[in-house]
């Protein structure tokens, strides 16, 4: 992860130009960057005839820095994409810079000032670890790691076509070009990459060939005498984007279904009843994290999807209901662990604020006695306006799954009275707690609950989404509160018993609000029962469970909030393409995590 201090030191020359006064070296050459990035790393790597053809290409980098190579990258790639092609990029910043300073120094360029504003658009906040950067206009997506080089590339699960190097200078920062950096950046090579640097340094130059790379110098640009090419043998073979069969259209299979199709997939989504029959469907779903005071690894999870699942849902019209969800503390030592949360690194400025009782009051617009954690990037949703834009691209199929049978190659889908659904390549299973009998191995487990809603406005003012073990969220038409929790309990039914539960929830904690519910009339009054799946860890099973098999699953409440960057992790799997979660998430995300893996020495050891 980043370092302590993770603050570039930018110093400004009279030039305009920005210096690291940590590292004491300039970012890009001020004489001509743009013509020296163009020359050393664009033309290095042979760009553009090596992605001439290509449907997708991946480029990765060492040292994001201003972002001025990704600007003149992805110049290149808007006048030479090839047809339907897709441009991924990784690259790695320990140091970020924000996108104001990002802005100032960009400012040089007028020429290239489109696209920086497209990139600076999307500029991440600068916290620990990868950020997925969509530039859907240009077919584009970048996966910033924000971090030490070395983590940031044990975490890549991507193979690179094109490398830049460029961590500064290899006198003045070794750490970015050792042995164990350039090992890293050999095994993260599609056969066939082509790597570009502007030092031609000895040490960096053996480094490069004992890891499989030819390397050669070459004249260099402006003042500097050398540069760098380098080249892995082999080439890539074109991989035909697969046909998957997405079972399940809740949130889960909208996601999976979302991604696949921009990565080019052809997707058949299979569903029993209708979008968002399950768990995904109620009038509203609000979007929260897990917090963890304790594992970061599970807390940085559920950060990094949170800001995924924000960015892609403020692209829907009509999805955010509402931005910032308070969460109140329920039992005394929530108030310490909601400190420790506030001061996690994972949170943008002001993204987790601490909130005393008074200042809660202020907020709900009632009185409480409970202090609170203000997520500001939390949300209140409606599924209607996120499931059926997803699964727009998709061919859709009315069916009820019952079997799944492995084909020569492939998976047959079939329903009730052994009808085939459809055949494809892969299959997704997406059914929440319907995955558990196509798949009666995965650790799932149901619980029902029931939420209620009350229709029209209420007398007080609006109401800001808040969570407390139950929860009140905006509808955009009412407000839904609930929810009730039978674990084991697989047949949901809605009952006034359920509904009493509910209103007794709502009343411990927002007792105004909850009159207000008792008063409305008859007619406005509804509710909704649902099974959620859970699993033993409480957190999602994602990934694959056998050849062709993939599993996106065991949501539990989670779903809106996860289902996004997972849906993208389990896309990359299945189209061959970089995944946007660290390995270290994706393994702990693995639904086979309980299962003993053979290690390569033929022992059997717990992935646990
Ligand atoms: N490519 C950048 C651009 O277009 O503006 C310039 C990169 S600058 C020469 C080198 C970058 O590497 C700096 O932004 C620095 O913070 C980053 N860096 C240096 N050491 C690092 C490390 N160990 N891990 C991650 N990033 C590092």
């Amino acid at each position: 992860m980043a370092p302590d201090d993770a603050s570039p030191l930018l110093v400004w020359a009279e030039d305009g130009s920005p210096r690291s006064g940590r590292f004491g070296d300039v970012y890009f050459s001020k004489d001509d960057g743009l013509a020296e990035t163009r020359a050393v790393f664009l033309q290095g790597c042979g760009l553009p005839d090596a992605w001439s053809g290509r449907s997708a290409f991946t480029v990765g980098e060492l040292g994001f820095g201003t972002g001025l190579n990704i600007v003149a990258l992805l110049d290149l790639w808007r006048r030479t994409r090839p047809d339907g092609g897709r441009l991924k990029v990784f690259s790695i910043e320990g140091f970020p810079l924000t996108r104001e300073e990002a802005a100032r120094a960009l400012a040089a360029w007028p020429e290239l000032a489109e696209t920086a504003a497209g990139l600076l658009a999307v500029w991440p906040a600068g916290t620990p670890g990868f950020h997925r950067l969509d530039l859907p206009q240009w077919g584009a997506t970048i996966d910033l790691a924000v971090g030490d080089a070395r983590w940031a590339l044990e975490q890549w699960s991507g193979a690179a076509d094109a490398w830049f190097l460029d961590g500064f200078s290899p006198a003045l920062n070794p750490g970015m070009w050792s042995p164990e950096i350039l090992a890293l950046v050999a095994g993260r090579s599609a056969p066939g990459a082509r790597l570009a640097t502007f030092t031609v340094a000895g040490a960096v130059r053996r480094g490069l060939s004992e890891h499989g790379f030819t390397v050669e110098k070459k004249p260099g640009h402006g003042r500097k005498r050398e540069r760098l090419e380098a080249r892995m043998a082999g080439q890539t073979p074109p991989k035909p984007a697969p046909h998957v069969a997405v079972v399940g259209a809740g949130i889960a299979g909208a996601a999976v279904t979302r991604a696949l199709i921009a990565e080019g997939a052809r997707v058949t989504v299979i569903e029993a009843e209708r979008a968002g029959a399950g768990a995904s469907g109620f009038p509203a779903s609000l979007v929260t994290p897990r917090l963890d005071a304790g594992d970061a690894l599970i807390a940085g999870f559920h950060a990094q999807a949170l800001e995924r699942a924000g960015d892609l849902y403020r692209a829907l019209p009509g999805a955010v209901v509402a931005e910032g969800v308070l969460q109140l503390e329920q039992a005394p030592r929530d108030a310490v662990r909601f400190d420790k949360i506030a001061a996690q690194d994972l949170w943008p400025e002001g993204a987790m604020q601490r909130l005393d009782a008074a200042a809660c009051t202020e907020r709900l617009g009632e009185p409480t006695p409970r202090g609170g954690l203000m997520m500001a990037q939390a949300l209140a949703v409606r599924s209607d306006a996120i499931l059926e834009p997803w699964l727009a691209g998709a061919e859709r199929v009315a069916g009820r799954v019952t079997r799944l049978e492995p084909m020569a190659e492939g998976w047959r889908v079939c329903g009730e009275g052994d009808t085939v659904l459809a055949e494809a390549d892969a299959v997704v299973l997406a059914a929440g707690w319907g995955s558990a009998q196509l798949a009666p191995d995965l650790p799932l487990s149901p619980v029902a609950g029931q939420a209620d809603w009350i229709e029209g406005q209420t007398a007080s003012a609006p109401l800001v989404p808040a969570a407390w073990g139950g929860y009140a969220a905006p509808t955009g038409r009412g407000m839904l509160f609930g929810a009730t929790h039978d674990r084991g309990v697989d047949t949901p039914e809605a009952s006034d018993e359920a509904s009493a539960r509910n209103r007794a929830t709502l009343g411990a904690a927002l007792p105004r609000r909850a009159a207000e519910a008792a008063n409305a009339p008859a007619g406005a009054h509804g509710r909704r029962a649902a099974v959620r799946a859970t699993t033993p860890d409480r957190l999602p099973l994602c990934g694959a469970l056998a050849e062709g098999l993939y599993a996106l699953t065991g949501l539990g409440s989670r779903g809106f909030c996860v289902a996004p960057l997972l849906g993208e992790h389990l896309a990359a799997i299945l189209t061959a393409r970089p995944s946007p979660l660290t390995a270290e998430a994706a393994r702990r995300l693995d639904p086979r995590r309980w299962t003993p893996q053979p290690t390569s020495d033929g022992d059997v050891d717990s992935l646990g």
